[in-house]
């Protein structure tokens, strides 16, 4: 896949991650002095896996799910697994990455994993 395509998602997943922490820290007090002494650029370095969830209200919970696949994906990206679909292993076309960047399954995938689902 395209190095610099790639680098354009790596930062597009980056602004997103800033963007969420950001809401979250509007709506959550506790959340904002967590990240009070931090620069917004060093947001991408706060691991989803260090936001304490129970201070969490449902929807903020939805969006460190969320940060959860942005960290994933930026993962793919230094593992060079980026863009390829993690079941069937098919490349991601570039479209849905631009719409989604942090998509792991390709379109058939996911429409056959959300059939399950229902
Ligand atoms: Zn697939």
């Amino acid at each position: 896949m395209d190095k610099a395509f790639i680098q354009e998602m790596k930062e597009m997943l980056i602004k997103q991650k800033q963007l969420i922490i950001q809401n979250i820290a509007a709506e959550n007090e506790e959340f904002r002095e967590l990240i009070e002494d931090k620069d917004p650029k060093d947001f991408a370095d706060i691991a989803s896996d260090d936001i304490d969830k129970k201070m969490l209200k449902t929807l903020e919970a939805q969006e460190i799910n969320r940060l959860q696949l942005i960290d994933a994906a930026i993962a793919r990206i230094e593992n060079e697994h980026y863009g390829k679909c993690m079941k069937c292993g098919e490349k991601i076309p570039e479209e849905r990455l631009r719409a989604i960047p942090y998509a792991f399954l390709c379109i058939k995938c996911k429409s056959k994993d959300e059939r399950r689902h229902r």
